[in-house]
């Protein structure tokens, strides 16, 4: 038996479009080449916006793609304590320091996955907070080593390289409603499934270097990488979960076929390169 295993990991926070079915077709094709696994995992983190109906059209859709995954489905949100494990290691390494600076210190506390690929610099103010336990109630933060270089090599896009402090500052590891940010998360799954390769959207690039510095804390191995094109919709952006029109869901409703939804992410994917 093949040691691949990969993940499809959609948030519950709208239908899947058709930038899911381009990056979901990827990421099964890809475990079927090496004969491997593919799991499901919803990322439900987003208390307000993830929503249990939205869980259900993304299996039901899946299934319409004819994308079988292997259960049992993970869920985020049930896995709040290993999470918190994890920040606590971090804390006693000196690697995660509590930040109390405002939201309105900060311009912006990210939360979704994207939004999160392209957080701020952090300023450093509370860079030279450290406690040795964790305290209930503030963010908290990867202390990164500024100036090192974090390379790795996307099975899909070649080599890519980031630099801390310069590419990413000092980034959310939890938030002060005592949730894990996207990147801890992300990591801590993707290690305790046992994921060999991470297919995403490439707009995720970023993050991938802040996840590999949070698997080498943590002393966790990392997966291989490969990075999928992104859907462009038709103002030439990224998208995204307000594209309502291209939403599997209306493809199908219009008689379109799963194979021509492929079939039409590819091709407004390649534009994008032109
Ligand atoms: N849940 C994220 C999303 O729907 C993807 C996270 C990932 O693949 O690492 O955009
Ligand atoms: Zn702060």
């Amino acid at each position: 038996m093949s040691a691949y295993a990969g993940r499809l990991a959609p948030s519950p926070t709208g239908l899947l479009h058709l930038g899911h079915a381009l990056t979901f077709h990827t990421a099964a094709a890809r475990a079927r080449a090496a004969s491997g696994r593919l799991l499901l995992r919803i990322d439900d983190l987003d208390r307000e916006r993830s929503k249990s109906h939205f869980t259900d059209a993304i299996i039901e859709d899946l299934a319409w793609l004819g994308i079988a995954w292997e259960p049992p489905m993970v869920t985020q949100s049930e896995r709040i304590p290993m999470y918190r494990a994890a920040l606590e290691r971090l804390i006693a390494m000196g690697l995660a320091y509590p930040c109390t600076c405002s939201r309105r210190d900060l311009l912006q506390v990210p939360a979704a996955p994207h939004e999160a690929d392209n957080e701020l610099l952090y300023d450093g103010r509370c860079r030279s907070k450290r406690v040795s336990e964790f305290v209930d109630g503030v963010n908290y933060r990867m202390r990164v080593p500024d100036g090192k270089t974090i390379a790795f090599n996307d099975e899909n896009l070649g080599p890519q390289s980031y630099v801390c402090g310069k590419d990413f500052g000092d980034f959310l590891l939890w938030r002060k409603d005592d949730l894990p940010s996207y990147q801890l998360a992300t990591v801590i799954d993707d290690a305790e499934m046992g994921v060999t390769e991470v297919v995403r959207g490439r707009d995720l690039l970023k993050s991938t270097a802040r996840q590999i510095l949070v698997a080498r804390a943590l002393e966790l191995a990392s997966p291989k990488w490969f990075h999928v094109e992104l859907v462009l919709d038709a103002d030439g952006v990224r998208m995204a979960k307000r594209s309502g029109a291209m939403t599997l869901r209306s493809l199908r409703e219009r008689g379109v076929t799963p194979a021509e939804a492929i079939a039409l992410a590819r091709v407004t994917s390649v534009t994008s390169d032109c």
